[in-house]
């Protein structure tokens, strides 16, 4: 059946990140994963252990290796995505720990060189939003002055209970004020969230996606819970077991979320992407496009597009 959704160019029934760095950069797009070495204010000050699922390499698995320079971490990542992608545009994606923790001067040697390279379309920087500093939000305004600036904040949920449980270590009112900051500044802003927190149920995840269509953002990362080994989510995993969803939930409630979810949002990710030797569970998170394929699968099967719902609403 040919897809008439108009954020996709090819098969997906919701908004692409493919489709949008087609028309932002007009070609394929890598990111290349870098690991900077920063650190965390939620594992360093906050006394909670940091998020309980947090593993040792701070949320960059994927990430360049921390003990390379970042020069050498992006030649070698780079050469790697070329060989799949010859013609690749790329985005230099500081991925691992929390990216504007640190002194501004320590922040300008990380970014800069990576600014100032004509073979990179775009930044992109992962950090929390209690993480940034005036000082800081003045210089991610002068970097996005000259390259495109996106800026990763995790969410995670909307439930100020199960932040709570999940050690978030900020409120919602922090998380809104530093989007409403970089909004102003014009800063693309990426939101995280995930899907499988221990005792949050469909209805709570559709509300955490509804919460974020009235903020002023333009992309999502939509993850799977995945309990890895040495976290404070694998103690509690084994001290007390929770529901982990089933690959038949997950895509259940995923689907739904994007029904209910603005087709300008662009979909950044829509699953977990664990490393094999440190996943504890669910390990159908490992067949990753099996795991896609299903979501394309139920929104043939239900006939519906991302955003539908609200679409319908405004009829
Ligand atoms: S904010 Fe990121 S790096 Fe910091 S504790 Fe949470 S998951 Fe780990």
């Amino acid at each position: 059946m040919e897809n008439k959704f108009k954020y996709s160019n090819n098969n997906k029934r919701y908004h692409t990140l493919d489709y949008e760095n087609h028309q932002k950069h007009h070609g394929k797009v890598c990111k290349i994963s870098l690991n900077a070495s920063f650190s965390c204010p939620n594992r360093d000050q906050n006394g909670n252990g940091g998020c309980i699922y947090c593993s040792k390499l701070k949320s960059g698995e994927f990430a360049g290796n921390q003990h390379e320079s970042l020069e050498e971490q992006f030649t070698k990542i780079s050469k790697m995505m070329h060989q799949k992608w010859p013609n690749a545009k790329q985005i230099a994606y500081f991925q691992a720990g929390t990216n504007t923790y640190a002194p501004i001067d320590r922040l300008k040697e990380t970014f800069e060189p990576f600014v100032e390279r004509e073979d990179i379309v775009a930044i992109s920087i992962a950090t929390r939003p209690d993480a940034i500093t005036e000082e800081c939000y003045r210089y991610l305004d002068s970097i996005n002055q000259r390259k495109h600036l996106i800026v990763e904040l995790g969410l995670q949920t909307v439930h100020e209970r199960t932040s709570k449980l999940i050690h978030r270590g900020h409120d919602l009112a922090c998380f809104e004020n530093a989007v409403k900051k970089l909004r102003a500044l014009q800063i693309e802003v990426v939101v995280h969230i995930i899907n499988g927190l221990p005792y949050e149920s469909k209805q709570d995840m559709i509300e955490t996606v509804q919460y974020v269509n009235t903020l002023n953002i333009q992309g999502i990362k939509i993850h799977m819970l995945h309990i890895l080994k040495d976290t404070l989510l694998a103690t509690l995993y084994e001290k007390q077991p929770f529901h982990v969803l089933s690959r038949e939930e997950y895509v259940d409630i995923v689907v739904t979320q994007l029904e209910y979810l603005n087709e300008e949002i662009v979909i950044h990710r829509i699953t977990g992407d664990p490393k094999k030797e440190e996943l504890i569970a669910p390990t159908w998170l490992l067949k990753k496009f099996c795991v896609l394929n299903e979501i394309d699968k139920e929104m043939v099967k239900r006939n519906i597009y991302q955003g539908d719902k609200i679409i319908k609403a405004q009829k």
